[in-house]
């Protein structure tokens, strides 16, 4: 005989999704109501200040897809890139390896530039594909590569696309609420985030934000954008206020009472307070971290509060040592990917599930997991 679903709950302390607060899924529990319903345009107008709130950025294009952050990825590249442009893609761990598959899926030039996985993307290289050719359109990174815990130094990496005329594309998804991002001063064009990283909302929706230039450069395509779905330029009229929406597709109403709710608590506390919260717990980790004999996989000046990348010690079998945590702890630590698949151990620490208690259990986990 089936039966209403009731999952465990567990401490979720992998790269995604994080736990997520009761007020968040109270909100997910309210009625649901029409996609045009007044009452709904309200909220997405306030999702839309509240989200420029979260990337510090007064873009008027600003919203949230109905779709994963991957979805937000193929947006920024499909709708800003056209076939034969040429585009620089930094490529140091999965996520950079699926921007380089967008953009020549698109039918574009990917002019790669590679670096270590676990180190950030290199500044020289970066500057010296720029001199190396000519009619760039763009340069497309990840910001916070979850899949090593690296960050990339965004504001420099912005500012030689500018000095080198390429608008930029930037993939926000894990540090979007967990560590500095500032995309009007740094100037970066077109960004998308996810909703389940360190806004600890449910997963499935994707914050993107467009400067002016990069609507201008939606605007004045040669070709159509390949994705119905994806063709922001059809979305617009649907998030835009002054009394024109249109109807676009079903907005997923009860996910985005979430959002709303994730991003009233990001205000609450504070942008500034939060990227603080999550520096200050990371340091927590890393002392029990080394107490334990670990090893980071990064070096310290790059490594992401939000997630941590730990080498997996001689001896402990990957597999059988993540079930042990979660049967016994209710407690899910990230696996590695990729290249680093049986070597890391990812340890998330974003949004609410970055606190004192998490770490604590964490570490005594892991001690008694290695022993
Ligand atoms: C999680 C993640 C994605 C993909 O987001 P989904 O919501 O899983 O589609 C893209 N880029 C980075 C850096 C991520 O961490």
């Amino acid at each position: 005989m089936l039966d209403t679903f009731n999952p465990i709950s567990r401490v979720l302390m992998g790269p995604g999704p994080s736990n997520v607060s009761p007020r968040v899924l109270g909100a997910l529990a309210k009625p649901t109501i029409g996609h045009l319903d007044p009452q709904f345009i309200q909220l997405m107008d306030e999702i839309k200040s509240l989200l420029q709130y979260a990337f510090a950025t007064e873009n008027e294009f600003t919203i949230a897809l109905s779709a994963p952050g991957s979805a937000g990825m193929e947006a920024c590249i499909v709708n800003l890139i056209e076939p034969e442009d040429k585009v620089i893609v930094c490529v140091n761990g999965v996520f950079g390896g699926r921007l380089k598959e967008n953009i020549e899926r698109v039918g574009a030039q990917a002019i790669v530039i590679e670096d270590n996985w676990g180190d950030p993307v290199s500044l020289e290289k970066v500057a010296s594909a720029f001199s190396s050719n000519s009619n760039i359109k763009a340069l497309a990174f990840v910001h916070a590569e979850t899949s090593t815990g690296v960050c990339s130094d965004a504001k420099a990496l912005c500012e030689i696309a500018k000095n080198n005329g390429a608008i930029t594309i930037v993939d926000a998804v894990t540090s979007l609420g967990g560590s500095e991002l500032k995309i009007d001063e740094w100037g970066i064009d077109a960004v998308y985030s996810g909703s389940q990283k360190c806004m600890s909302c449910v997963p499935g929706l994707s914050p993107v934000s467009f400067s002016q230039t990069a609507v201008e450069t939606l605007k004045t395509r040669k070709s159509k954008v390949q994705s119905w779905f994806l063709d922001q330029s059809l979305v617009m009229d649907y998030w835009s206020g002054d009394g024109k929406r249109s109807y676009h597709h079903t907005a997923p109403i009860n996910s985005l009472y979430a959002l709303h709710e994730a991003l009233l608590i990001l205000k609450e506390e504070g942008l500034e307070n939060a990227w603080a919260r999550h520096m200050r717990l990371h340091q927590r980790l890393k002392s029990g971290i080394e107490e334990l004999g670990i090893d980071f996989l990064v070096d310290e000046p790059y490594r992401l509060p939000q997630l941590n990348s730990l080498v997996i010690p001689k001896g402990v079998d990957d597999v059988q040592a993540r079930k042990y945590l979660l049967d016994t702890y209710n407690l899910e630590v990230g696996a590695g990917l990729g290249k680093l698949a049986g070597k890391t151990w990812r340890i998330g620490l974003m949004g609410a599930t970055a606190n004192e208690q998490n770490i604590a259990l964490l570490l005594s986990a892991l001690k008694d997991v290695i022993r």
